[in-house]
């Protein structure tokens, strides 16, 4: 099975060869954890979540190594947790294990390894040191600045000019860079900041040094594929590759992918818009899979407009499938493989419309079958093609006893509501309890209550 893959390095589908079949590297850059993810934030890791699903399927689970970071340190997290006075790791651990739990609800698989940043510095400090070594960053009183005028190479993965590359970058009045596109390497430590120790004096990372380091010291000098949000190739990505290849002089990864924006409305969905859906909120009133679904409802290089209706048809989606397996929910499936048709579309760059298109087809046949031999072996294709792309895998009925109690729950959680501005303590348990028994767990606020799935 040859998989094909859009290289943003050379904007051409190139046939994925990996440097050793029996390690494959994989590299996606993970949230800044001050705050709660959005949906938008929810595409890059699902859709590279199914490129791991192929790629594990390709290669064998054993051989695939995908990390994903955590930014555990950076001016946002500082600022957030000055505002809310707490300690940045109360603050971080707090965000790091809600982006794990939103991920599992998004049924994304946990990927090989998760570095953080924070973890990381001594390893960043000795690439800036090379850097230095080398006349490639020098430093100054702000911290130390990557050169970028001694870099031949810089903006080949974006292919921008230097103009369009200054439009864009930040001078700020304490800054003592030598020139506009310089960026920062290590920043040198302000007054009640965290900061580490060095041999440019004490300080934190700046951000891109983060992800350089992480990718050498946990998957190795050069990886087969880095991805992230098309909004990452520049200037993140193109820090990246200045920073490691400049230091090393090995390519720091052979294919680079990049996905196309979450927009609603027509606007991209970003903090900055204020038009933020948040991920736990949506998965406390839909599946987490009717999410994962309409994320991949489009190819991953696309952009894709979020809406209800997107989400609605997404349920009808996965009721029209889950109701051809309700059908054969007494047949053994056959142990098969995901049809060709269906891991071919996921082979051409990840075409997952055209996959899912196949497993429609999957459906429809296995509506119609009335021999056991071939509703065995329709029901097994059907199981094996959703495994790929993580879907499908859970119990039919319960698929629609749980889509269809949304009334009934909000009945519950409002009596409840009522008994506890009752003061009717003994009730508002019971009926937690009965919530409970059906999968929803309650979360009272005073204003209300809110409810998510769990289990
Ligand atoms: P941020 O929290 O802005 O650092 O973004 C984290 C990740 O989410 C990055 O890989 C971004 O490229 C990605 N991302 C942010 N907003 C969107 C969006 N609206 N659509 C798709 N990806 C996004
Ligand atoms: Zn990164």
């Amino acid at each position: 099975m040859d998989i094909y893959l859009t290289n943003t390095l050379t904007r051409a589908k190139e046939r994925f060869v990996p440097a050793d079949p029996g390690r494959v590297t994989m590299y996606v850059c993970g949230p800044t954890v001050y705050n709660y993810a959005h949906i938008g934030n929810a595409r890059p890791p699902v859709v590279f979540d199914v490129l791991f699903r192929l790629l594990r399927a390709a290669y064998g689970e054993g051989s695939v190594v995908y990390a994903r970071n955590f930014t555990d340190i950076d001016d946002r997290i500082i600022a957030r947790a000055a505002e809310l006075n707490e300690p940045i790791e109360t603050l971080t651990a707090r965000y790091t294990k809600i982006y794990r739990d939103d991920m599992a609800a998004l049924g994304n698989l946990a990927p090989s390894l998760e570095p953080t940043a924070t973890g990381h510095v001594p390893q960043m400090c000795e690439i800036i040191g090379a850097l230095i070594d080398k006349g490639a960053a020098y430093k100054g009183k702000s911290g130390v600045w990557f050169c970028v005028a001694e870099d031949a190479d810089y903006g080949k993965l974006s292919r921008r000019t230097q103009d369009e590359m200054l439009t864009g970058t930040r001078v700020e009045a304490e800054d003592d860079k030598k020139h506009p596109s310089d960026f920062a390497l290590w920043k040198t430590a302000k007054p009640g900041e965290p900061a580490w120790d060095s041999d440019f004096g004490r300080g934190r990372p700046g951000w891109h040094i983060e992800c350089s380091a992480m990718i050498r010291a946990n998957l190795g000098e050069t990886i087969d594929i880095h991805g992230g949000g098309i909004d990452l190739i520049f200037p993140h990505h193109e820090n990246e590759i200045a920073q490691s290849e400049t230091a090393y002089g090995k390519p720091l990864a052979r294919y680079w992918m990049h996905n196309g924006f979450l927009d609603m409305d027509g606007e991209k969905m970003s903090k900055s818009l204020g038009n933020v859906v948040l991920i736990h909120e949506l998965a406390s009133e839909w599946p987490g899979e009717v999410l994962r679904w309409a994320l991949l409802s489009a190819h991953y290089r696309a952009p894709l407009g979020f809406s209800r209706d997107l989400l609605e048809q997404s349920k009808a989606s996965l009721d029209r499938l889950y109701t051809a397996l309700r059908r054969l929910k007494d047949v053994d499936a056959d142990d098969v493989d995901a049809p060709d048709a269906f891991v071919a579309a996921l082979c051409d760059d990840l075409n997952t419309p055209e996959a899912v298109a196949v497993l429609f087809g999957l459906a429809t046949e296995a509506n119609k079958s009335e021999k056991l031999p071939e509703q065995q072996a329709l029901k097994g294709r059907m199981l094996a093609a959703g495994a790929l792309i993580g879907v499908l895998q859970g119990d039919p009925e319960a698929w629609f006893r749980s889509g269809d109690n949304v009334d009934e729950i909000d009945v519950l959680v409002a009596e409840r509501v009522a008994a506890r501005q009752a003061k009717d303590w003994a009730e508002a348990d019971r009926l937690r309890q009965v919530l409970a028994g059906m999968g929803v767990e309650v979360m009272d606020n005073p204003q209300g209550s809110t409810w998510k799935r769990v289990g």
